[in-house]
């Protein structure tokens, strides 16, 4: 029993269940307890390794992206680079890097920082000490966003796993509709255990596909997601600009429960250790693209990770850091490549999309 087991016991106990999103929100930013405001979730000693952390490649081509799209958009003399949930600050330090090929966009850029842990924050500031330019650290989109809020100035957005974060609210059909999935405590042996709401949910608008769905079915739905890319379209419509997000996902909607908590590389029960277990829930990119597509925007993908990271130039980024690597190094980069790009691997779970302002200009890598 963890001591945001006990924190939420004693809540429920006197205010009555929780739904999934408040118990995920609790368990990942609660000030005290929750997950990434104490660990440090990152790397073979962690919970998960994500992409930046395996290969350095991986930013790389994604600063190539971003460097790309510069020169289409006739390089804005200032842009706004935000990234969502940085984690140790890999994916940014590769993008900074590789930009001394085009030392001029590297120069035009502000970077933003959105995290919500103050552990993680310290170790990004600690790793961007050297980077010359402006940067600020936001607890929030909408601060960074404001941030950036200039005419003729543009906006870059990059998130790598920082969906997959976000809490999602569940609903299960029932013989009346859709209840919503509530947290409460079991009275036998005081644990954490999931009931549904006594009545159904009313005025929850739901995609026609839906509507027939079986008894039973479950559906995730992430206000927060929605949320947050709504701002961020109406944002890159207002002053111009792209988002790129990758995270594992769907592309439909579509039922079926994918909330996971995982520690130690182990997949352990949601409820079993709030606060030491990461939660994530996969990303529903058919919404995600839906919203910008409301806001007017040009939208990319979903992609597999794989034909992004090869239409990108993976095979020739493997050449160039082969030829001065050691034998030992060279395994290390071919091993890295089949865990980024292979279907068994992160290639085909993993989603890109991206979407833009401007509808004309060709975009790379979709
Ligand atoms: N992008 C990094 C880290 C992914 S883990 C990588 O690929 O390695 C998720 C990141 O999002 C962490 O940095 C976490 O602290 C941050 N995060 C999670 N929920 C958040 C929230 N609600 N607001 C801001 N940051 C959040």
């Amino acid at each position: 029993m963890t001591a945001l087991n006990d924190h939420l016991i004693k809540l429920i106990k006197l205010h009555g269940p929780i739904s999934i999103s408040s118990y995920m929100t609790e368990a990942m930013t609660n000030p005290k307890f929750g997950y990434y405001i104490n660990q440090n979730p990152f790397g073979t000693k962690g919970d998960f390794i994500t992409a930046p952390e395996i290969s350095q490649m991986f930013g790389e081509l994604i600063g190539l992206w971003l460097a790309d799209l510069w020169l289409k958009m006739d390089r804005p003399y200032k842009v706004h680079l935000i990234e969502l949930g940085p984690g140790k600050g890999t994916l940014m330090a590769d993008i900074i890097r590789v930009l001394d090929v085009l030392p001029e966009f590297r120069d035009a850029l502000e970077l933003h920082f959105v995290e919500a842990s103050p552990k993680l924050s310290q170790l990004q500031k600690q790793a961007f000490k050297s980077f010359a330019g402006n940067k600020t650290w936001h607890q929030t989109v909408k601060s960074a966003l404001s941030a950036a809020q200039t005419d003729d100035e543009t906006t870059f957005i990059i998130a790598n796993e920082f969906f997959d974060a976000l809490p999602v609210r569940q609903f299960q059909k029932a013989e009346l509709g859709w209840h919503e999935r509530m947290v409460t405590v079991n009275s036998e042996d005081n644990g954490l255990i999931t009931m549904l709401s006594p009545f159904p949910v009313q005025g929850e608008k739901l995609p026609e596909s839906l509507k027939t769905a079986e008894l039973h079915s479950v559906i995730e739905v992430s206000s927060m997601t929605d949320y947050i890319t709504q701002q961020i379209a109406e944002h890159i419509k207002q002053f111009s600009g792209a988002a790129l997000f990758i995270d594992y996902g769907y592309n439909e909607y579509r039922t079926g429960e994918t909330l996971q908590a995982v520690e130690n590389h182990k997949y352990v029960g949601i409820y079993d250790r709030p606060g030491f277990a990461d939660l994530s829930a996969h990303v529903n990119f058919k919404k995600i693209l839906d919203i910008a597509t409301l806001n007017q925007l040009k939208t990319l993908g979903p992609v597999c990770q794989g034909n992004f990271l090869s239409d990108m130039g993976i095979a020739e980024r493997v050449k160039i850091l082969s030829k001065s690597a050691l034998p030992d190094q060279r395994k290390n980069i071919l091993t890295a490549l089949n865990r980024l790009v292979s279907p068994e691997e992160m290639g085909t779970l993993f989603k890109v999309a991206a979407m833009i302002s401007n509808h004309d200009i060709e975009v790379a890598g979709f």
